[in-house]
């Protein structure tokens, strides 16, 4: 990617971030880091309602934003969401890959269409999103970024969450394949690895005084994260600072790992 302004290595004015389940949640805190530290977004997600919420709050911050229906499991609508952000917004320098889905089911019980539901969204859904947004950054030239959200579920067993945590043990081998296959087009890919982050899919679970507080006493942070603890690394890794970085993961669960 071309030199952002002056010795602002994080400035991202000028550049266009795709976030997929850029609307809620990790992607929308992504979203709203990227854009002040200047880039202009697109989110990628299929509750047309939401996303419009979040492209006038990205609006607010300065930046342009866009938001395309699209389901990442569907290949038709990734190549137009691809196609549309180029046709708006000039160009995709980032993409983020964080929507994502998780269920409990029983291994014994899982259906091969419980499975698949999965991981066409967790798995598939990153594959199409990077293959479409590489196809452009590579026709185009000039580098770009690519960043898939993990999970701490690549590496601690999950059970009842199998296809889950298989979509994302696939991610970090996605990244590092990919990693060396696009370094000559200049295309960094790395993942990051959430730990615990307070959103809606985990509220429910969090109520449960006993999840919640075996949870906060095994994190040497003593809490859950928010998902604005996301958006640094994302900005760390969109950015010129982070040109000569490809091929890794970045955990960032408040040391949850390492305990
Ligand atoms: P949310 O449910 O809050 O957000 C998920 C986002 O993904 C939504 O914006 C949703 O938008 C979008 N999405 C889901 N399915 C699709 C699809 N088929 N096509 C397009 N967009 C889709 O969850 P989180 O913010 O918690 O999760 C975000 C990512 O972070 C996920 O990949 C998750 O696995 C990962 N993660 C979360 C952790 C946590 O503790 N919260 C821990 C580790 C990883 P819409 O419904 O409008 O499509």
């Amino acid at each position: 990617m071309s030199s952002a302004k002056g010795d602002r290595v994080f400035d991202l004015s000028g550049r266009v971030a795709v976030v997929t389940g850029g609307n809620g949640g990790i992607g929308l805190a992504i979203a709203r880091g990227l854009a002040k530290a200047g880039a202009a977004i697109a989110i990628w997600a299929r509750d047309t309602a939401k996303s419009e919420a979040a492209v006038k709050e990205l609006e607010a911050l300065g930046v342009r934003a866009l938001a395309l229906p699209c389901d990442v499991a569907d290949e038709a609508q990734v190549a137009a969401a691809a196609e549309q952000t180029v046709a708006a917004l000039g160009r995709i320098d980032v993409g983020v890959a964080n929507a994502g889905g998780s269920a409990v089911t029983a291994f014994l019980e899982t259906t091969l269409a419980d499975w698949q539901k999965l991981t066409r969204v967790d798995l598939d859904g990153v594959f199409l999103t990077f293959r479409e947004i590489a196809r452009h950054m590579v026709a185009r030239g000039g580098g770009g970024r690519l960043i898939a959200i993990s999970s701490i579920g690549e590496i601690f067993g999950m059970p009842r969450q199998e296809a889950y945590a298989a979509s994302k043990g696939g991610l970090g081998a996605l990244v590092r394949s990919l990693a060396v296959e696009l370094a000559r087009h200049d295309i960094q890919v790395n993942a990051v690895q959430p730990g615990w982050i307070a959103t809606e899919p985990l509220k429910r679970a969090m109520k449960w005084q006993r999840f919640h507080d075996t949870i906060v006493h095994r994190t040497p942070a003593r809490r859950f994260g928010t998902p604005d603890d996301l958006a640094g690394v994302c900005v760390y890794l969109a950015s010129d600072a982070a040109r000569f970085h490809t091929g890794d993961t970045l955990r960032v669960d408040g040391g949850y790992s390492v305990f």
